[in-house]
């Protein structure tokens, strides 16, 4: 088994390849399954408590962002083998998105911003399909007509993989308390991946 226990979490503790190859899998299982990419800040997030604990504890894969985490890991004995940011992640996962025809929806980031990440990617990977993108307004998870256009609007995409990029711990929020009504087979909160690869 990859999980191990690790501080307040536990860790998938993967190489880039092999989960590159559970994402596949999670597609394959088709069961509304999520990513979580802890990093010290949700380490932090997690000490103090609340519903990000949930997110946490129902995560189908928990891979390791950041290098402070690989080294506690080592004092802890229990090494972590691999970094896995969700900026390095991202276009990986673009690659094999258009590799095996998986669709992709792009939610957050600045407006024009998505958008331009999936101009750049799509002319990286050819046959790249980013079926969707959207930038919420400010303050739209208080907002339940927009909750239902957003909601509404992924669902009628219909993408095998979906990037939250709200920041963190909006996006795994999001991400928990909407993957019954959205249906997509993985959703990922990856930050500020969509401005890293809107340049
Ligand atoms: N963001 C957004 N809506 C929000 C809050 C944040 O679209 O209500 C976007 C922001 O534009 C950026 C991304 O979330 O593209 C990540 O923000 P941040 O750097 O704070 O997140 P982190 O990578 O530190 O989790």
């Amino acid at each position: 088994m990859s999980r191990i226990k690790f501080m307040n979490t536990e860790i998938d503790n993967l190489t880039m390849t092999e989960a590159l190859d559970a994402i596949d899998d999670l597609i394959a299982a088709n069961k509304n399954a999520y990513v979580v990419t802890p990093n010290v800040d949700h380490i932090i997030q997690l000490e103090r408590g609340g519903e990000i604990v949930d997110v946490y504890k129902h995560a189908d894969l928990i891979l390791c962002d950041g290098k402070p985490l690989i080294w506690i890991s080592k004092w802890y004995g229990t090494p972590i083998r691999e970094k896995i940011s969700g900026s390095d992640l991202f276009p990986l996962l673009c690659e094999r998105a258009a590799k095996k025809g998986y669709k992709m929806f792009f939610l957050g980031a600045a407006e024009g911003v998505a958008a331009r990440a999936a101009k750049n990617l799509e002319a990286r990977y050819p046959g790249l399909d980013v079926c969707g993108i959207y930038s919420p307004p400010y303050g739209f998870e208080n907002d339940e007509v927009e909750m239902e256009k957003i909601t509404k609007m992924i669902k009628d995409a219909a993408p095998q993989i979906l990037i939250v990029g709200l920041g963190a711990p909006k996006q795994e929020k999001f991400i928990y308390h909407n993957r019954e009504r959205l249906g997509v087979p993985v959703s990922l909160g990856l930050g500020a991946s969509l401005d890293f690869e809107a340049g």
